[in-house]
């Protein structure tokens, strides 16, 4: 059973759901088509991983990139909740690593493949403790970030979301049904870039370290 830390407390986690092109800039830099609806994928609960674990880059890609994330944690069952009520529905947040072989998922995406292969691999969902969402008094007013090297190479402002936590909860709720122990992976910002092996990595909410990992 994979799980999560929150309040210090093991939490078992069940579907991982990640949101593809949430920040404009980020859309831009990838020169995507900006969505109407959230674009959604999973990823499998075994490639979770937590702070200190080692980053095991997949040998069948030359170009595994990171995208930096605010992370929620569901502790409610959830099926067709409004958005006025979605928050309601969240134990904790957390910033992760949505880990992405891009030349992989070019290749998925040439063909209308599926991105599984280039998203789903072992420690490909990373992700700090979580923060007890009774601590967070407004959720669209944060910032986080991640430093490669002692350099930041990504922040980014959840005020920027294109779709709100809120309006994701909503709409996850409503589609696939949540239940208490699902992760949400609300996208990236701008500015994500190939890890090389020995890669030191730290994930930051407002100006603390939330978690350390290191690329093997
Ligand atoms: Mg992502």
């Amino acid at each position: 059973m994979k799980t999560i830390k929150l309040n210090n407390q093991d939490r078992a986690v069940g579907n991982i759901f990640c949101i593809g092109r949430n920040y404009t800039e980020h859309i831009k830099e990838l020169h995507n088509a900006t969505p109407e609806e959230p674009v959604v994928f999973l990823k499998p609960t075994s490639a979770l991983s937590l702070t200190e674990t080692p980053i095991i880059l997949p040998d069948y890609s030359m170009d595994v990139q990171h995208e930096c994330e605010l992370v929620v944690y569901i502790d409610r069952n959830a099926e067709c909740v409004k958005e006025q009520e979605a928050l309601d529905y969240v134990g904790g947040y957390a910033v992760g690593l949505d880990l992405t072989a891009r030349d992989v998922q070019s290749q998925c995406k040439q063909k209308g493949l599926p991105w599984t292969k280039a998203k789903g691999f072992r420690t490909s969902a990373c992700v700090s403790d979580f923060i007890d969402s009774d601590q967070v008094v407004d959720i669209q007013s944060q910032y986080f970030g991640l430093r490669v090297n002692g350099q930041l190479r990504q922040h980014g402002y959840t005020a920027d979301m294109m779709f709100t936590v809120a309006h994701i909860i909503s709409y996850l709720s409503r589609v696939y049904g949540l239940a208490a122990g699902d992760l949400i992976y609300t996208g990236t910002p701008a500015g994500v870039a190939q890890l090389q092996s020995g890669d030191k990595l730290e994930l930051l909410w407002a100006d603390q370290i939330v978690a350390q990992f290191q690329v093997q």
